[in-house]
């Protein structure tokens, strides 16, 4: 049996004014052919698929096409995305008969040309292999489910959890997959757009309304011919054409029931859209008077408004800025307060002057200059790093980037070059020899993806800051969205 595989993934922040370009690909890793097979074991979606391919009776022969992943950031160029399409599309067209292709996408990404990146792709990919030919897709539960989507993909599977499970969705994908070709009984898909965004607060699926509805789906996988439920509540930071929440549903063939389901998910969420507005968000100022009030352990002050993992660039001042300012009034500032900001110029400017030395520097708000403004403070340079390539687990490797150690009192400011996945992850610490044990706050660019700081996390602060990630949706100017849509509009009526 021979099945290809690939990944092309993003997730885009809209209202990011900048651009994506092929480097950021570059950093995380851009594979083609046989690479895939020697990176990809135990990475994401891809890693799941090649873990049950393995474990088939019969010997699959893989088809590896191409892999580009940049986790979040602001609109992919055109001409960017042209170069991954070909990458993958290139050697699908010489891949001679397959029985299958497994490609791993995210549903959240767009380029300028295109609201729709997943759809383009497997419009594609559907151009190339035909009709027949079983597509099946891991994506992020973030994803905008399209009906280009729907008509070119077979199977569209979301994370069951978030923090996120790209391993396990891999997996989960790709069983459904080989029972498919195992029985040659083709899943049924059903589904439902929901006319609703809500901001990030609730979307940990371990407590509240999104844990009920996730916990529906999961229950409803246990009915007899139910073969997955992957609810998706879209990311709320993409003002594009068919952008709202989905859910999406696939039986053993029973096209009617499969509808039937998405209805009755679609209705749950629906009938719960205030819950999902709910906050315990803290003023900016208030949230920084009490991360230095803090006391044993690590706290962690969530930068929600500048969340990097959603798609912001990572250089809003309001945190630093205050964090800088309260500084002066504390008189126990031997426990470092940790910040990372994305500054290309500043971190020049240090490295220049060299480690030991003091500098004046003007530090982020400027990709996001709609919600923030520089900052200008007078640091010494603790520590610089260039090129650290680090493990990042199930993400594969990572490259850090050029990246300078700032410190003005107790703020210890981590300067990047480009933002990435180190930005909320110890590593980008460690690597310059800070101990997080030792820290009294760590700012995290993610509003729910804490999950790196556990073993040394005492509380957690959700700063209320303002950003291309804010939870006040009604603050960015909706163009594309279809309207009406809940909150933005008043009488929204809507009956699955
Ligand atoms: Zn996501």
């Amino acid at each position: 049996m021979r099945i290809a595989l690939g990944e092309i993934v993003q997730e885009t922040g809209t209202f990011t004014p900048s651009r994506m370009g092929r480097d950021a690909f570059e950093a995380y890793g851009l594979y083609q052919g046989a690479e895939l097979l020697e990176k990809l074991p135990g990475v994401g979606p891809p890693g799941g698929f090649l873990k049950v391919a393995s474990e088939q009776d019969e010997p699959i022969e893989v088809v590896p096409l191409a892999r580009a992943w940049a986790g979040a950031g602001a609109k992919i160029l055109d001409a960017t995305y042209d170069e991954l399409l070909e990458m993958l599309l290139a050697p699908l067209r010489e891949a001679g008969e397959l029985d299958a292709v497994f490609l791993s996408l995210h549903g959240a990404a767009s380029i300028d040309r295109d609201d729709d990146l997943e759809g383009a792709v497997l419009e594609a990919v559907r151009e190339v292999i035909g009709p027949e030919i079983p597509l099946a897709c891991p994506l992020d539960h973030h994803a905008n489910i399209t009906a280009r989507m729907v008509a070119c993909a077979d199977l569209l599977v979301g994370h069951e959890t978030q923090p996120h499970d790209p391993l396990g969705t891999g997996v989960k994908t790709a069983r459904l997959l080989f029972e498919w070709l195992g029985t040659g009984r083709k899943p049924a898909i059903g589904w439902r757009k929901i006319p609703m965004i809500t901001p990030q607060d609730q979307f940990l699926t371990s407590a509240g309304p999104m844990k009920a509805w996730f916990d529906h789906a999961r229950a409803l996988e246990q009915r007899e011919g139910v073969l997955d439920v992957s609810p998706y509540p879209m990311q709320p930071w993409l003002d594009v054409a068919e952008g709202g929440w989905a859910v999406v549903v696939h039986t053993d063939g029973d096209a009617e029931l499969a509808d039937t389901l998405a209805a009755e998910m679609g209705a749950m969420a629906w009938e719960s859209r205030e819950e999902f507005w709910k906050s315990e968000r803290v003023e900016v100022s208030e949230a920084v008077r009490r991360a230095y009030r803090h006391g044993d352990g690590l706290l962690i002050l969530s930068d929600t408004g500048d969340s990097v993992y959603g798609g912001a660039p990572g250089d809003s001042t309001w945190l630093l800025r205050e964090l800088l300012a309260q500084a002066a009034d504390q008189p126990d500032s031997d426990r470092l307060m940790l910040v990372p900001i994305v500054d290309p110029d500043a971190v020049d400017v240090a490295f220049a002057a060299g480690v030991g030395c003091e500098v004046t520097v003007s530090l982020g708000g400027k990709i996001d200059n709609q919600f923030s403004q520089p900052v200008e403070t007078t640091a010494r340079v603790m520590a610089v790093s260039e090129q650290h390539e680090a493990d990042a687990g199930e993400r594969g490797r990572v490259e850090i980037g050029r990246v300078v150690l700032l410190r003005a009192g107790p703020v210890h400011i981590v300067v990047m070059a480009a933002a990435g996945f180190a930005i909320s992850h110890p590593m980008l610490y460690e690597h310059l020899g800070l101990e997080i044990g030792q820290a009294r706050a760590v700012v995290v660019k993610t509003a729910s993806n804490f999950q790196f700081f556990d073993d040394w996390r005492r509380e957690l602060i959700r700063a209320d800051t303002p950003g291309m990630t804010q939870s006040d949706l009604a603050a960015f100017d909706w163009t594309r969205v279809p309207r009406p849509i809940y909150p933005l509009d008043s009488e929204v009526v809507w009956n699955g």
